[in-house]
């Protein structure tokens, strides 16, 4: 992106400012970063996870933009050595934003970063997030049973408060009371009681808790689990009849409960309270316009092999430079996800203390895709491409969680299908003559 020119000297600072966050927003960037340096302010946006340059404030009018967005997001503009936060809500040019503002003092002056919360991924349901039609159902099905936690996980800026949100809005209607704690609260939901934690004044996610209990919730929404108290009381309300919803940060299904056997919980309480554990990860999409289609490397070719258990020869790729419709041959994003359904083995299992290998057995059966699988399927429907997921996924680590499952899943396919001499390659995604760039099922798959 050609860095963007602003008039300092006619117009005015709050309209420059507003231009700029519109700008932000009308790009669907998730975060602005005004970055003190040497020749004035560096604007900034973080568009599908990467940062990339906006423009430059002059040095002359750095100090009046900073004081100007610390005043409209309800700072003090007189401190100028602390840290402090703040919010922006309201209608800029039409467009309706609500971003969180953070002011941090470098040693080159003060940084903001805005955060931009978006309310419209989690409004399309939970036919929009991604999710494989293997998991999808199971989601459901998890979001059916009326008591147990469901659990999502993956690291910042995953993607997971906008699957947790979606997940809750399914079932915000009037019959259920759905209660939330959160830190900060990220989205308001219509219907949704939400509660803000406040450190400062001993309001901790555990003492909230407690306070809800006796509030006749039929759904819980805690925010995060971080510590063994907020564990324990989440697996002890789940056991007396509610559903509770939470994130952890953790990498997959495995690390999850591994995790939460760490905390001190009471096994056989977390081996009937499970109910489900979502992990996701956010891969770059590739762009349906000028995406082209290559041979795969002798790598790849493996990697195919080893997690679809398919010859794939031929698979899709982002374009270097892109085009008018992408940046880099990439546009938007789309979540990569492991979904597992805790089942009685799985539950046996926590009860048991069974090691890390037992446990690993257990977790990745046949039914359980793994991130890199799912990754992988997503490259071969031309979704994301091979990079992406090499760049997110920790493809070591994956492999030896799939070896389990490949052996389950080459017993049934020889024991249904011989497997050809010389196969012939089905896998092979369609020629660009005969495909339109987008199909109906790739569009679906979008709002990161
Ligand atoms: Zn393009």
């Amino acid at each position: 992106m050609a860095l963007l020119q602003y008039d300092f000297k006619n117009q005015e600072i709050a309209d420059i400012v507003n231009a700029i966050i519109v700008y932000a927003a009308s790009n669907k960037a998730s975060d602005i970063h005004f970055d003190p340096c040497s020749t004035g302010l560096k604007v900034r946006f973080r568009i599908d996870g990467l940062l990339q340059d906006h423009t430059i404030v002059p040095a002359l009018y750095q100090r009046n933009l900073t004081t100007r967005i610390k005043l409209i997001s309800g700072m003090n503009i007189t401190e100028t050595r602390l840290p402090q936060d703040g919010a922006i809500k309201g209608t800029i040019n039409g467009l309706s934003l609500d971003m969180r503002v953070s002011c941090l003092v470098t040693n080159m002056g003060e940084k903001i970063v805005i955060r931009i919360l978006d309310y419209s991924k989690s409004s399309d349901g939970l036919d929009s997030l991604g999710f494989s039609k293997r998991n999808l159902p199971k989601i459901k099905r998890m979001t059916e049973v009326p008591n147990g936690i469901i659990l999502v996980t993956g690291a910042t800026g995953s993607g997971k408060s906008t699957t947790t949100y979606t997940m809750l809005k399914a079932l915000n209607n009037e019959e259920t009371n759905i209660i939330t704690v959160e830190d900060p609260v990220e989205m308001n939901i219509e219907g949704i009681n939400q509660v803000q934690v406040n450190a400062e004044i001993g309001l901790t996610f555990a003492q909230v808790l407690r306070s809800i209990l006796r509030q006749d919730p039929n759904v819980i929404l805690i925010g995060e689990i971080r510590d063994s108290e907020t564990a324990q009381i989440a697996v002890r309300a789940s056991i007396t009849g509610h559903l509770v919803f939470s994130t952890i940060h953790t990498n997959n299904s495995l690390s999850t409960i591994e995790r939460l056997l760490d905390m001190d919980i009471e096994r056989y309480l977390l081996s009937s309270a499970l109910t489900g554990i979502v992990s996701q990860k956010l891969a770059r999409k590739i762009c349906p316009h000028c995406r082209y289609q290559r041979e795969t490397t002798t790598y790849e070719k493996e990697i195919f092999r080893r997690t679809l258990g398919k010859d794939v020869n031929v698979i899709w790729d982002a374009a270097k430079g892109g085009c008018q419709y992408c940046r880099n041959g990439y546009s938007g994003r789309i979540a990569i996800q492991e979904v597992l359904l805790i089942n009685d083995e799985i539950r046996d299992a926590i009860n048991k203390n069974m090691q890390k290998e037992e446990l690993k057995r257990v977790v990745y059966t046949k039914d359980v895709a793994t991130m890199l699988q799912d990754g992988m399927e997503k490259v071969l429907e031309g979704i994301t491409s091979f990079e992406e997921i090499y760049k997110i996924v920790e493809i070591n680590d994956e492999l030896d969680n799939i070896c389990y499952n490949e052996e389950q899943q080459f017993e049934q396919t020889h024991a249904q299908e011989p497997v050809p001499e010389t196969p012939t390659d089905p896998t092979t995604p369609p020629s660009p003559e005969t495909t339109q760039p987008v199909s109906d099922e790739t569009e679906m798959l979008t709002f990161w």
